[in-house]
């Protein structure tokens, strides 16, 4: 990912950024950062930036000429124009989702001002976002942008050394964390809880979400009422458990957010890799929830609890095909046993055109690389007969939640490998507190087989996928 700061103080951003996590991901190649002088580019012969305001007022005013040129030496390089980030007082405040948001771009450029601002008229040209840090003001953009740049830094994999403290931190769920404790044991009299010393996975994750709940109430009750809200939907939807899993887990994990919800009509779900969830208790139901959804669905893909609604989504989206699943879910709590000689790893980007090769009927290029990225892919080794080490099969989650992208190669099938792929996610799942679940499609018999050989529960045909 690259950073383009174009700034009157590149030394001040260069400064902040150069030591620690942020330095270690830039001399490791994982992150980039550009630093671009706004007064290399103006056409002044006094290498001035800045003018009066029209109108009068105090203060003086960042000229649009040196921004735009700046902005397009910097641009012109790029395949893709990137987002723009006019970082300012007046813009969406920044947090967590929009910092995850962000960290799914390649190259994001910011602009920071200084004295009173920029001509409006060059923002108007050339940025995409306008984003503050909090309602203050500050002297000049490149704290802000600094601010900005290190909170999504460190949602890219491989910047933080363990990838699963970016997992689960403050605000995924609208709960803030919980307390965490190091040696030794008793410091001032004080004792670590005795909980986090047993061991045992479950108990600690019911401990620590009590714990987040209970400190969200106090500290930020703004943020604990969104955790209400959500969690009266997930209610209603463990009405009828079987057929809705999916997308309770979804909204548990903290992978989607509710566009609609009514509960005479139904739910409306987006998730973050842009899929909408819909059930409904009617078809009128649910043309009252698309009706009232806040953003436009046009293009995207649905997963719905009934075929009914089907033609609707065919009509108001220009939809042409859905296609029937199964799920399946894990709720015995028990985890299952793998293979110790089994030799189970997490597979980064380097994997992608092996297994895209293979499994591109299942899942498109983009989310493939997306989810070797997110770093929720695991593959299986095996030594080749040549004595390689070879990836013998893989398995992921897909951005909503469920698993899936299930692939053991030709030669090493037989040998339990696609078991002990599913059974160390689920496990894995397991220690999170989740419930483990897939999507089957209708006629994959082969893959019906092993979700009930591992236990799991399998419903009818309940769920279709219209895209
Ligand atoms: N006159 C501007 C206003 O009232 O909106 C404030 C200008 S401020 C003194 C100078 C620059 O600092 C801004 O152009 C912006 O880039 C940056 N800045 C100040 N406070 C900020 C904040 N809370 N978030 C993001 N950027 C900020």
């Amino acid at each position: 990912m690259k950073f383009c700061v174009l700034t009157l103080f590149p030394q001040l951003v260069e400064a902040g950024l150069h030591e620690s996590i942020f330095a270690r991901a830039r001399k490791k190649g994982l992150i980039e950062l550009e630093t671009v002088d706004i007064r290399d580019y103006t056409s002044d012969p006094h290498r001035r930036v800045d003018d009066y305001t029209y109108g009068g007022g105090a203060g003086m005013l960042i000229q649009a000429q040196p921004v735009y040129d700046a902005w397009r030496a910097v641009v012109s390089r790029f395949d893709k124009k990137p987002r723009t980030i006019y970082v300012t007082p007046q813009g969406r405040v920044f947090n967590q989702k929009l910092a995850q948001e962000l960290a799914a771009e390649e190259n994001l450029v910011f602009l920071c001002g200084h004295y009173e601002g920029i001509d409006e008229r060059v923002l108007d040209e050339i940025v995409t976002d306008r984003i503050s840090i909090g309602d203050y003001v500050l002297t000049g953009g490149e704290l802000p942008a600094m601010v900005m740049m290190d909170a999504i830094a460190r949602l890219k994999p491989g910047v933080l050394h363990n990838e699963e403290s970016a997992e689960t931190e403050s605000f995924d769920n609208d709960l803030l964390e919980y307390p965490q404790y190091t040696r030794p044991e008793c410091w001032h009299g004080k004792e670590v809880p005795a909980v986090l010393l047993t061991g045992d996975h479950k108990k600690i994750t019911a401990w620590r979400l009590e714990q987040s709940k209970e400190r969200t109430r106090h500290l930020r009750p703004d943020l604990y009422a969104r955790y209400e809200d959500r969690q009266t939907v997930i209610a209603w939807l463990s009405r009828q458990k079987r057929q809705h899993i999916h997308m309770m887990e979804l909204l548990r994990r903290g992978l989607g957010e509710v566009l609609c919800f009514n509960p005479l009509d139904g739910a409306l779900l987006l998730e973050k890799g842009g899929a909408v969830m819909l059930t409904c208790t009617s078809v009128e139901a649910g043309e009252r929830l698309l009706d009232r959804c806040p953003i436009d669905l046009s293009g995207r893909l649905f997963c719905v609890c009934s075929s009914e609604i089907i033609p609707v989504l065919y009509e108001r989206y220009h939809l042409s095909e859905a296609r029937g699943c199964y799920q399946a879910y894990y709720t015995r709590g028990v985890p299952l046993p793998v293979p110790k000689d089994m030799d189970i790893r997490r597979l980064d980007l380097s994997f992608a055109e092996e297994i895209f090769a293979e499994c591109h009927e299942l899942v498109t290029w983009e989310e493939l690389k997306g989810r070797l990225t997110a770093r929720t892919m695991y593959g299986a080794f095996m030594q080749s007969d040549e004595g390689e080490t070879v990836l013998a099969g893989y398995i992921g989650t897909h951005s909503e939640g469920a698993l899936g992208m299930l692939q053991v190669r030709t030669q090493y099938r037989g040998r339990g490998i696609g078991a002990a792929l599913e059974s160390f996610m689920i496990n894995l799942a397991l220690t999170r507190g989740e419930i483990p679940f897939g999507h089957i499609f209708e006629g994959n018999e082969a893959s019906l087989r092993l979700q009930r050989k591992l236990k799991m529960n399998v419903t009818d045909v309940i769920l279709w996928w219209v895209s």
